[in-house]
């Protein structure tokens, strides 16, 4: 059975003065019909270079993906002309940014801009994507549609223009929604408005969606799968279940620690995981977090972990998974 998207051992540099930084490192994972991924983890771990490879938004200079594929649907699409590459983009692939302001033209009304999507992807008249447009912002849950489809972006609210860039993606009726961080510039109730709008959103229209966040709360809520990374590789991955029953990777744990427990109420505490992220310029030979890292043994540094599988996908990549390590339980016990 074949994913709607592979991405397959993808290894993008950025030359910059001070050398080459490998921002993305070898990165695996796939995304079946009809389901969310979440790639999470800290700023700078590569994840939106990651979506950007998707995309084929690299900016090419200064960034270059030097090895690896992009799959979608069968073909592959990591070097593609640009021509078709923007085919692609405006009408199989929608994208959803941070600042829904980027994505936005601030001279055009909303109307307009939704309607060029829908006149690209489906040649009809205007006068039928005009009314389509006004299906689509009401879809959104847009109040007033009619009315709000001849104005411009600065005349909504943050949460209305998010809004409005989702209903911009799905005019073309993609296959695949790309998500970077969509919640992460408004306010708390706006960002579990704009959550729950993508999930019914994927669910109705059966979309597959990456959803890219630092923000295990959002994995939680939306994905059905997650992708851990960490300093441009994938070091954990599995169902959203299996990954938060029983995380195995110590990266993994930290974010665990990181994220707050409604259930502990105003007492709530927030335990950062310590350290920085390894320079990308000159990358560790061995596991990339143990720097950080509470268990570390001596292979850790000297050699790459190797990738376990736990079931069901369940995957991470960590010594103290591999037969020759201690037990997890004699390192604690050993004040670890
Ligand atoms: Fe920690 Fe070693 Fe596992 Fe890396 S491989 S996460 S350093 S125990
Ligand atoms: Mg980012």
């Amino acid at each position: 059975n074949q994913h709607l998207l592979t991405i397959d051992d993808l290894r993008v540099n950025f030359k910059t003065y001070g050398g080459e930084v490998q921002a993305v490192r070898g990165v695996s994972f796939y995304v079946d019909k009809g389901e969310t991924v979440a790639i999470v983890g800290e700023s700078g771990c590569g994840k939106s270079v990651t979506a950007q490879a998707i995309m084929g938004l690299i900016p090419h200079p200064p960034g270059k993906i030097v090895g690896g594929r992009v799959v979608f649907e069968g073909a592959e699409i990591s070097h593609l002309p640009k021509k078709e590459l923007l085919g692609i983009r405006g009408t199989q692939i929608g994208m959803v940014f941070q600042d829904p302001m980027t994505a936005l033209n601030p001279t055009m009304k909303v109307g307009t801009q939704i309607v060029e999507g829908f006149v690209r992807s489906h040649q009809v008249s205007r006068e039928e994507a005009r009314k389509r447009s006004i299906e689509m912002l009401s879809l959104v849950g847009i109040p007033d549609p009619e009315k709000r489809i001849d104005q411009y972006p600065h005349q909504f609210s943050g949460g209305m223009r998010q809004r409005v860039v989702i209903a911009i993606a799905l005019a073309c009726q993609p296959k695949l929604v790309i998500a970077d961080e969509p919640t992460t510039a408004l306010d708390v109730t706006i960002q579990a408005q704009i959550l729950d709008l993508l999930k019914r959103l994927q669910e109705e229209q059966a979309l597959s969606v990456v959803i890219i966040t630092h923000d295990l709360g959002v994995v939680a809520e939306i994905a059905h799968r997650m992708v851990v990374m960490y300093a441009g590789m994938v070091v954990e991955t599995g169902t959203v279940e299996d990954v938060f029953a029983n995380p195995r990777h110590p990266y993994t744990w930290g974010l665990m620690r990181s994220l707050p427990r409604l259930d502990e109420g105003e007492k709530q505490r927030l335990i950062p995981i310590e350290g920085s992220p390894p320079d990308l310029f000159h990358p560790p030979v061995g596991c990339p977090f143990a720097a950080r890292c509470d268990f570390a043994m001596e292979i850790c540094e000297q050699q790459m972990p190797v990738t376990d599988e736990f079931g069901r996908g369940h995957q991470a990549a960590c010594w103290l998974h591999d037969p020759r390590a201690p037990r997890i339980e004699e390192l604690v016990a050993a004040g670890r």
